[in-house]
Order: C-alpha cells, then structure tokens, then sequence
C-alpha cells in the first residue's frame, strides 16, 4: 500500500502559481490520495502575500466545489496556514497550520523568510547584528505558536535557516543555537501536534535539507515527536517534491510512524505505507 498525502499547498488566492483546480488536478494525477490546502491566512499588516477577506471567501466556495468533484477519488481538505499574527477566526477551515513568518521587534513586523537581503538586514538593524539574539526572538515566537494559533501541526519550524544553507550566515551546529531551536521543540511537544518536514525550500534550491534540519529532527525522533510530510507547494509540480528521500531519512532516524490527517482527524499510519 502506498499512500500519498499533502497538506501544505497554496493557490493563486494567496502566494500560490496555480488556482486550486489545476492544484487538485496536478495532486489527482501525481496519485494523492488526501490533498489539503492551506492558504495564508489574512495578516493586516502585510497583504501582499495573503488571502484577502474576499478571497477567503471565494477560496472556501472553490474548495467546496473541488471536495465535490473528487469525492470518492481523492479527499480534499479546505485548510488555512495561519500565520502567528494572524487575527482572523479560523474555526471554519477544516485544519490550521501553525506558523512564523514574522518575528516582531521594537513594535514592528519583519518577515523572516521574504528575500535574504531583509533577512540580513533585520539581524543587522534590529538585533545588532547577533543571530543567536534573532533567533532566541524567532524560537521563542515558535514555541507559542501552537497555542497562538490553534493550529493542527507545526508549520516549518526553522524557517529563520532558510537563506543559511551550509551554515552561510551563522553556524546551526552551534550549542547556543540548538539549545534556543530544542527549548522551543521541546515546548510544542508538550501541546502533542505533529511538526510538519517541509521539503519546499528544497524544491526551490535553497536548502538541501527540509525544515526541520536533520539535526532537528534526530532529536524529534528522541523525544518521540509526531511528523507529517509536507511539500509546502505553490506549483502543481512540487506536490510531494523529495518525500521518497524523506521517507528513507526518516526510516534512517529510527521513526516508525508517520501521521495522515483524514475526515476523522490526526490518524497515525506506519512510515512504510507513505509515499
Ligand atoms: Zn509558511
Ligand atoms: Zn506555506
């Protein structure tokens, strides 16, 4: 059995290259048994990568009609990734992604993942050019983010690494880095939410590993941390981008399940049934 799930995927509603139909269509003939969306949730303080409050609306309606036309072939869901700042009522989506894409200094919003330059600016500006004090404010952002935000699972938990591939700007090995990335983990494993591996960095060429890093996630599996694989797509072509390498990393790590979600919820499955 072989069972092929994504719950990160965005549309042209909010930053996502397709509309939910050429989405679903992409995931149905790539052989998806579970497709969620997840479009961003409304941030006042930052439109230009969200849904709007009209395109919420019209997102639910198009997702609803695409639920229909799957039916029986493959279960759609109609999620939100709700950003930590986020405001807006969630309680009409079927699941919540959790997740830091802002990290807020001296009463303002900077975007952790938007472009390198302002990534290395904010650090400069905003914390005196110390990465360990950037990243004690981003983990410590993370481990609330669950309770924040409501959410069903753990959205790219190290984001803050994104523009850090092999150790570029500040080293992840670290002891003072790893303490601040395990302290926040060690706090969302106490809510019990799955931590989503997100391969859409690499799909992108950024990065070689998926969020969480390797490293992460070895500690993850120490502390029996659930997992759910994620593409974080915002192409019909990334759906499930990686997952066989995951998968083997995984197994590699010593974990034996992997968590789906279904119409039930949160339905833990062996690492082996996933592709
Ligand atoms: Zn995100
Ligand atoms: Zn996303």
């Amino acid at each position: 059995m072989s069972l092929k799930a994504n719950y990160h995927t965005h549309t042209t509603y909010c930053d996502g290259k397709q509309s939910a139909a050429e989405m679903a269509k992409a995931a149905y003939e790539k052989g998806f048994t579970y497709l969620g969306f997840s479009g961003h949730s409304y941030t006042a303080f930052d439109e230009s990568y969200c849904m709007s409050r009209q395109n919420v609306l019209q997102y639910r309606k198009d997702i609803a009609a695409l639920q229909t036309e799957y039916a029986g072939k493959m279960d759609i869901f109609c999620g939100v990734e709700q950003d930590f700042y986020g405001t807006d009522d969630t309680k009409d989506f079927d699941f919540v992604i959790g997740s830091v894409h802002y990290i807020k200094q001296n009463g303002q919003y900077y975007a952790v993942d938007e472009s390198e330059d302002l990534f290395l600016k904010v650090v400069k500006e905003g914390f005196g050019g110390d990465y360990i004090k950037y990243a004690k404010c981003y983990f410590e952002t993370v481990a609330q983010v669950v309770e924040k935000t409501n959410a069903d699972f753990i959205g790219h938990f190290d984001l803050l690494t994104k523009f850090n591939e092999g150790g570029k700007h500040f080293d992840m090995t670290q002891k003072a880095y790893r303490f601040l990335a395990l302290e926040a983990m060690e706090a969302l494993l106490q809510t019990g939410k799955p931590f989503e591996i997100n391969t859409g960095a690499m799909y992108r060429g950024l990065r070689t590993e998926p969020y969480p890093s390797y490293d992460l996630l070895k500690q993850l599996q120490k502390w029996n941390g659930k997992v759910l694989l994620s593409s974080d797509s915002h192409d019909g072509n990334s759906l499930g981008f990686q997952f066989a390498e995951i998968k083997q990393a995984l197994q590699e790590f010593g974990f034996q399940v992997v968590h789906i979600w279904t119409k039930q919820g949160w339905k833990e499955i062996p690492l082996s049934e996933i592709m």
